[in-house]
């Protein structure tokens, strides 16, 4: 397995159909709603399940209340990371401790409706082998949420191999077979979106209308999506890399041009001392074109140093299993849970 530090897989218990993973950061006001609507769900399905909420390092009551209902949850499995390590890596974390025939990733503020897996499972019995779950409208999104997302999957979709379906946030369906292909990718950088994409299956796709979060407030700050953003484009595109090669062949083309203009001109008028105002903006110009690409190689040259100091993607400080085999509780000397 991928870069897990910690016990991610006991064998003791038997497989689920259904693994829901849950990535928490300071949810502490979102987990009474969300387990009483996900235990709703899962007693209407009457299949086994398993839900596995990442505490990504909660500085809030999250992982407390977690342990807590737990108590009474046997289906809950924690993952306790050691830090905050981002959505991304708390959901590697989960996708890498499923152990569902069909694993979905789920918003701890409800903003997925649990709802849906029951149609996701339908389809997926049908032999779709991913069953994705977009937003049919971006109402409860700000006009620039919605004008940036706009811009980022019509660059992505561009310049990338892959196609991101549109509105499609992690919530989806994965078969076994979809999980599996996706924790065998070694990159540490990990923008799931364009993972899912890029290991393919068969797919289809679903519509929600998206409700406002339940609770609390969203962890995805503008400066913070940007560089999600950059992880995306980077991760599945050296266009940006390669794009410069033809800027520099276009301005050395022109430079060429205006040499010769100048040369001649030179020639037939005599020397012509004026002439600041056109050095300084081209100096400034070509200068601004060099940085530019410097900055679109350091992009790149830092993603490959992230990589190939192949940390792992996260730590885990302890798994919470609903059994009384639990290593981390028995430790503490907590009761185990029934
Ligand atoms: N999240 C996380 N680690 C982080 C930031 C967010 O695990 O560093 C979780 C968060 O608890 C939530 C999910 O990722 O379950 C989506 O976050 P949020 O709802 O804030 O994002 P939004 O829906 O606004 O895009
Ligand atoms: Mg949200």
């Amino acid at each position: 397995m991928l870069a897990a530090i910690g016990p991610l897989q006991p064998t003791s218990m038997p497989a689920p159909l259904l693994s829901l993973v849950i990535p928490m950061r300071n949810e502490a006001e979102c987990i009474a709603g969300l387990c009483d609507r996900l235990e709703a769900i899962i007693a209407d399905l009457d299949e086994p399940c398993e839900v596995i909420c990442v505490n990504d390092g909660s500085t809030d009551a999250t992982l407390t209340l977690l342990l807590e209902r737990q108590k009474t949850m046997s289906c809950l499995r924690i993952i306790d990371l050691s830090r905050n390590f981002g959505k991304e890596a708390a959901l590697t974390a989960g996708l890498e401790a499923a152990r569902g025939a069909c694993v979905v990733p789920l918003d701890a503020d409800l903003q997925d409706p649990p709802e849906l897996v029951g149609a996701m499972l339908e389809k997926w019995r049908e032999g779709f082998e991913v069953v994705n779950a977009a937003r049919s409208e971006r109402r409860t999104d700000t006009a620039m949420k919605r004008l940036t997302a706009a811009l980022f999957y019509y660059v992505t979709n561009k310049i990338t191999d892959i196609e991101i379906p549109k509105n499609v946030g992690d919530f989806r369906l994965m078969d076994r077979k979809v999980v599996d292909a996706i924790c065998a990718l070694p990159e540490r950088t990990r923008f799931n979106k364009g993972l899912f994409a890029w290991v393919g299956f068969r797919q289809t796709t679903l519509t929600y209308v998206r409700p406002p979060r339940a609770a609390g407030e969203t962890k995805w700050k503008y400066w913070r999506l940007w560089n999600f953003a950059l992880d995306g484009i980077t991760s599945f595109s050296s266009i940006p890399l390669r794009i410069w090669s033809y800027v520099g062949a276009a301005a050395a083309s022109l430079s060429m041009i205006y040499a010769v203009a100048v040369v001649l001109r030179t020639l037939i008028f005599g020397i012509d001392v004026p002439g600041y105002a056109s050095l300084i903006v081209t100096v400034m110009f070509f200068n601004g074109l060099t940085m530019l690409s410097l900055g679109a190689i350091g992009e790149y040259l830092s993603r490959i140093f992230i990589e190939t100091k192949q940390r792992p993607i996260y730590i885990v400080r302890a798994l919470h299993e609903p059994s009384g085999e639990d290593p981390a509780a028995l430790a503490s000397g907590e009761e185990a849970a029934p």
